[in-house]
C-alpha cells in the first residue's frame, strides 16, 4: 500500500464519521515558540484551548511536521524522520476516550480489502496511563488482548501543553515487528521490536502548577472534553510495506537509490554508510519540503535548520565519495517521490532548486577551504591520544576554522566526531564572547570619534550661534 493509500484511507475513515478533512497547514508554525510544526495537533491548539470556535466539532488532518530535535536518531533508528506526515483526528468537546479508541482500532484491524490496514490484532500493544482504567476497559472490550496491554507514568502517558489548561492521560498504539527484530516484553522492554504508531490523547482534565512533566497539580475535570490523535504516516507505511524502516518507503527510498547511483556504493552491504544513506534521503526530503513552504538558506532560525539539512545531506555524499555536485541528481528524484501527494512541488521545484543548488555551490567554497585545516587538527588530536593524551581539537581552531574559514562550530563538531575526536567547545564559546565584546567596544569607539568637521564648514555659513527649537518650534522642524 503506498504511503499516500494510507493517508487517503485514514482521511476517507474519519471523514465517513462526520469529520471535517482540512488539508495541512504550512511547515512554518504558527506558534511563535517553535520554528516548525512538530505535531498534527498544532495548527488546532486555539480549538483545544477553546480560544476559538472550529469549523467543525470533529476535524481530521495529515499535517506536515518536521522535528529537528529527531535529527541525531535519523538512519539510526528505524522510525525518526526529521520531516514526516502525522496522520490526525479530533473531537472538540464532542466524542470521547471511548469513540476515539473504538475509531482507532477498527481502522487499524479492519481487512485492507475492506478499506483498513490489515493488522493482525495480536501484533497490536498499548500502553496507558496508570490511574486509566477507563481506557483499559475499552480497550478489551474492543477485543486488545489484556497481556498487550502495559500500564505508564505520568512521565510517559500524560499530556499538557507545559503549563496551566488542559491536559489528560493518553494511549499509545505500538506494532509488534516480531520477534527477529528484538526482546519479548512489550513497548517497555524495546521500542525498536514494538513500534509506536499512533498516540491518542484524552483532554479531560485541567491542570495548573505544573513544575514539571510529574509535578502538576490536577484542578478538575473540563466542561468540554477533547481528543487529540497523531498517527505518524511514515512509520505505519514502512509497516505496511513490510520494509525495515521509514526510509525504505515509497516515498524516500528513490532518493536512496539515486544516492547508490551517483556513489556506486550499494545500500545494505555496510551498516556506518547505510546510515550516511538514510540521512541523505531524510535530509534532501526535508530540505524539499520546509522550501516549499518558502524557507531558504539563512544563518537563522528555520533557515539555519535547514542550512544544517543540506549540508549534512552533501557531507554524507561526500564520506560515500561523491566529490561532485549531488543536488541536482537528489532533488529531482525527491520531488518526483513527493509530487503525487503535493502537487504543488511541480511549480515550486525551479525556485526551490535553484536555491538549492546555489547553497550546494557556497558550501564546497567553505568546504574547500576548511576542510585541510580541520584534518590537520583532527590529525593532531589522534596523534596526541595515541601518546595517551586528549583526542581533542582546540578551541583556538575552532575558533580560527569559525573565524577565517566560514565553518559554523556544528560542522566542525559533526566532522570532529566522525573521526572520534572531540572539540573543546566550551574555549570555542569563550573566544566568540570575547570577539562578541571586542566587536561591540569597537563600534561605541566608532560612534565617539566620527568625524565631525563636515559640519564646519556649514557652521561658518550661519551668521548666528546654533540653537536647537526641535522642541518648541513646529514649523522650523517641518522645514
Ligand atoms: P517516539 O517516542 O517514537 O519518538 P513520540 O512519542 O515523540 O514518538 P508523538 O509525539 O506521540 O511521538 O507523535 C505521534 C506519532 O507521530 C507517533 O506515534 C509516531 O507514529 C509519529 N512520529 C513522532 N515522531 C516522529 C518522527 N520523528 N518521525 C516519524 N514519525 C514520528
Amino acid at each position: 500500500m503506498r504511503t499516500s493509500e494510507i493517508a487517503k484511507r485514514y482521511l476517507d475513515f474519519f471523514a465517513k464519521q462526520g469529520h471535517m478533512v482540512v488539508p495541512s497547514a504550512s511547515l512554518i508554525s504558527p506558534n511563535p515558540t517553535t520554528l516548525f510544526t512538530i505535531a498534527g495537533m498544532v495548527p488546532f491548539i486555539p480549538y483545544l484551548l477553546g480560544e476559538q470556535t472550529p469549523p467543525s466539532k470533529r476535524m481530521a488532518s495529515n499535517q506536515k511536521c518536521v522535528r529537528t530535535l529527531d535529527i541525531d536518531e535519523v538512519g539510526k533508528t528505524t522510525r525518526h524522520g526529521t520531516f514526516f506526515q502525522m496522520l490526525g483526528n479530533f473531537s472538540f468537546g464532542d466524542y470521547f476516550k471511548e469513540e476515539a479508541i473504538h475509531y482507532a482500532w477498527t481502522l487499524l484491524t479492519t481487512p485492507q480489502d475492506q478499506g483498513g490496514y490489515g493488522f493482525d490484532p495480536e501484533s497490536l500493544w498499548v500502553t496507558t496511563y496508570t490511574d486509566d482504567e477507563e481506557a483499559r476497559s475499552i480497550w478489551r472490550n474492543e477485543g486488545m488482548d489484556p497481556a498487550h496491554m502495559q500500564i505508564m507514568g505520568m512521565e510517559d502517558n500524560f499530556w499538557t501543553t507545559g503549563g496551566p489548561g488542559p491536559g489528560g492521560p493518553c494511549s499509545e498504539i505500538y506494532v509488534d515487528r516480531g520477534p527477529e527484530y528484538g526482546i519479548e516484553g512489550g513497548p517497555a522492554a524495546d521500542e525498536s521490536r514494538y513500534i509506536e504508531i499512533w498516540d491518542l490523547v484524552f483532554e479531560n482534565f485541567e491542570v495548573d502548577n505544573v513544575k514539571s512533566k510529574t509535578d502538576l497539580h490536577i484542578v478538575g475535570e473540563l466542561e468540554n472534553k477533547n481528543i487529540d490523535t497523531g498517527a505518524g504516516l511514515e512509520r505505519l507505511a514502512y509497516l505496511l510495506q513490510h520494509k525495515n524502516n521509514i526510509y525504505e518507503t515509497d516515498e524516500v527510498y528513490p532518493v536512496i537509490e539515486a544516492a547508490e547511483r551517483l556513489s556506486g556504493h550499494t545500500y545494505g552491504e555496510d551498516a556506518d554508510d547505510d546510515v550516511r544513506f538514510r540521512v541523505v534521503a531524510d535530509h534532501v526530503r526535508s530540505a524539499l519540503m520546509i522550501m516549499s513552504d518558502g524557507v531558504r538558506p539563512s544563518n537563522e532560525g528555520r533557515g539555519y535548520v535547514l542550512r544544517r539539512l543540506l549540508r549534512r545531506s552533501i557531507r554524507s555524499m561526500r564520506t560515500l565519495g561523491v566529490q561532485d555536485d549531488v543536488l541536482p541528481h537528489l532533488f529531482p528524484v525527491s520531488k518526483e517521490a513527493m509530487s503525487s501527494s503535493y502537487p504543488e512541488l511541480n511549480e515550486l521545484f525551479p525556485d526551490i532548486s535553484a536555491a538549492a543548488y546555489g547553497e550546494e555551490a557556497s558550501f564546497r567554497r567553505t568546504l574547500d577551504k576548511g576542510t585541510s585545516i580541520l584534518d590537520v587538527a583532527v590529525k593532531k588530536a589522534q596523534d596526541s591520544a595515541a601518546q595517551g593524551g586528549d583526542a581533542v581539537v582546540s578551541g583556538d581552531e575552532a575558533f580560527t576554522l569559525h573565524d577565517t574559514y566560514g565553518f559554523p562550530i556544528e560542522l566542525t563538531l559533526e566532522m570532529a566526531e566522525e573521526q572520534g575526536v572531540h572539540v573543546d567547545e566550551p574555549k570555542f564559546r569563550e573566544l566568540m564572547a570575547q570577539q562578541k565584546s571586542r566587536a561591540r567596544a569597537d563600534a561605541l569607539s566608532k560612534r565617539h570619534n566620527v568625524d565631525v568637521s563636515v559640519y564646519d564648514d556649514f557652521k561658518k555659513t550661519l551668521d548666528r550661534p546654533l540653537e536647537f527649537l526641535g522642541y518648541t518650534d513646529y514649523s522650523s522642524r517641518s522645514r
